[in-house]
């Protein structure tokens, strides 16, 4: 008997903390849910999120109910007023804008249930005023105190400051080509592949004996997608973008460094160029991707580097007079044409083209070491120039 009884009463407490733990799983697993702190690290709320890949996104009206946020529809686009900020959101789009300045998103802004999601990671980004997040995207702090009757966090005047001063971060740079792609080859052994790494690596040691720090989208014989390149530009913040590449024509008189900015093309040439360069694609696996470029989407990629464009057109007129004048190299100018590389680059971007493979003069000072120097040196010193540049207009 009391066996029978103790193992009655184990089977009761087994099903008990069975149902608990049932319970403590249950709303993990159907509804995950990212936590909602005020600034004081108050409770708010808790808020649903959905992945999408290794993206989590939430819905915009719940977390703008407790963030005091004003939302508005106008032709499709949401408007979103929150303390001293104002951002756009559109539907199946990727790009946001906020207080004027465009936002890269990983994934584009949904509607599901109603209500528009938006990715959790860019949430400082998107309401800088309003939001914080934690560490591991485990929590939302929203910049108030929450009002214990309403639930609604009040933002905190100046709880931020907005006026912070702009100082230069990086500078992005993107050795054309690579792995299975070798770009051209002209007069020289090398192809270009290995010649702009190589004047990439150089550009890289002059600017950190510089003190500006630098990122390189590869640092070997590495297949990169165009998509790759600018993705991780923006990923890492960058304030300065350069692709680097050499090209190539027919006729062996045609030389000299060329530089170009991301506009549609306005000759012939520039089309041509832009076309070879943009022959990468063939080399994705998707490339379906770059079929749905219509003009639309192009006009829309394009709107988020045209604020960058005077910025861009600086420096592309910097690099090549540096090119010309310290590097001692011909030159044929500033050009612009529709490079996907450029496409999406979220700061100031140019694509330098450092002379033609099957022109004698550019091939001599492409292929020496001392020729690859100058070129490097001469980007380097159009970087710390852009630097300047920026950072007086940033005062
Ligand atoms: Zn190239």
């Amino acid at each position: 008997m009391v066996s029978l009884s103790f193992s009655r009463k184990f089977i009761i407490q087994y099903w008990v903390v069975l149902a608990q733990l049932v319970l403590i799983a249950l709303p993990s697993v159907s509804a995950p849910v990212v936590k909602v702190t005020d600034l004081a690290g108050a409770p708010v709320t808790g808020l649903p999120f959905m992945n999408r890949g290794d993206v989590r996104i939430i819905p915009l009206s719940m977390l703008g109910k407790f963030a005091g946020f004003e939302i508005s529809v106008d032709r499709g686009k949401y408007l979103v007023e929150s303390y001293d900020c104002q951002t756009t959101l559109s539907p199946k789009n990727s790009f946001a804008e906020v207080n004027g300045a465009f936002v890269q998103l990983p994934v584009p802004v949904e509607v599901w249930d109603g209500s528009l999601w938006i990715p959790l990671q860019q949430l400082p980004e998107l309401f800088p005023t309003t939001v914080e997040l934690g560490d591991s995207e485990d929590y939302i702090r929203l910049l108030g105190i929450v009002d214990s009757a309403s639930g609604v966090v009040t933002p905190l005047q100046h709880s931020k400051p907005l006026e912070q001063v702009w100082t230069f971060g990086k500078v992005i740079l993107d050795p054309g080509h690579g792995g299975k792609d070798p770009g051209c080859k002209g007069l020289l052994e090398l192809e270009e592949k290995f010649i702009v790494l190589d004047i990439a690596k150089r550009t890289e040691t002059a600017l950190k004996s510089k003190g500006i720090p630098v990122v390189m989208t590869r640092r070997d014989d590495k297949f990169l997608t165009l998509g790759e390149r600018t993705r991780q530009a923006n990923a890492e913040s960058g304030d300065l973008f350069i692709s680097l590449h050499c090209n190539h024509f027919t006729d062996p008189d045609v030389g000299g460094a060329e530089c170009y900015i991301l506009k549609p093309a306005r000759t012939e040439r520039a089309i041509d160029v832009a076309a070879r360069e943009n022959q990468v694609v063939d080399f994705e696996r998707d490339a379906e991707q770059y079929d749905a470029l219509t003009e639309e989407n192009y006009i829309l990629l394009s709107m988020a580097t045209s604020q960058y464009l005077h910025d861009s057109e600086t420096w592309a007129e910097i690099v090549i007079d540096e090119l010309k004048n310290s590097a001692g190299m011909n030159v044929r100018g500033v050009d612009q044409a529709g490079f996907y590389v450029l496409m999406g680059a979220s700061m100031p971007a140019i694509l330098l083209e450092c002379g033609y493979l099957s022109n004698p003069d550019d091939a001599r000072m492409l292929g020496a070491e001392r020729g690859r120097q100058r070129i490097a040196d001469a980007i380097a010193m159009s970087i710390v120039k852009m630097k300047s540049e920026m950072e007086a207009a940033a005062r």
